[in-house]
């Protein structure tokens, strides 16, 4: 029996979070640590672990998912842009292992990441 992933409890309301948007498809909620002025987590409602996994989804779900990323960054109005980042694996640093975009904006960012 696996341990629920801190996301598992937000997206099932365990425990508290600040959610922006949800439907039947995803959960976005504020990260608890910003990296930027505005930074905002997207969660599909069906679990995977990382990124790899999207190649076991149908090409209507991994759409889903990626329109609700579009659109939550539309509701959160960062008319002069924004970045999404997924951080895949031990190399990514991936430190939640339930798949979610990040939408950071309301800054100017860097790029390269380090
Ligand atoms: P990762 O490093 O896996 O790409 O991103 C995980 C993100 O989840 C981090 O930015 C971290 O700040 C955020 N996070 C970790 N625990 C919590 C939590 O309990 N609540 C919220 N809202 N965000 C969290």
């Amino acid at each position: 029996v696996s341990e629920k992933t801190i996301f598992e409890k937000i997206r099932d309301k365990e425990v508290p979070s600040e959610i922006v948007y949800e439907d039947d498809s995803v959960v976005a909620f504020r990260d608890i640590d910003p990296k930027a002025p505005v930074h905002v987590l997207v969660i599909p409602r069906d679990k995977i672990e990382t990124f790899s996994q999207l190649t076991g989804w149908d090409d209507a779900a991994v759409g889903a998912f990626f329109r609700r990323v579009s659109e939550v960054a539309q509701r959160l109005e960062l008319d002069k842009g924004y970045r999404i980042v997924i951080n895949c694996g031990a190399h990514g640093q991936q430190s939640v292992d339930y798949l979610h975009a990040h939408i950071l904006g309301g800054r100017q960012l860097s790029w390269p990441p380090g």
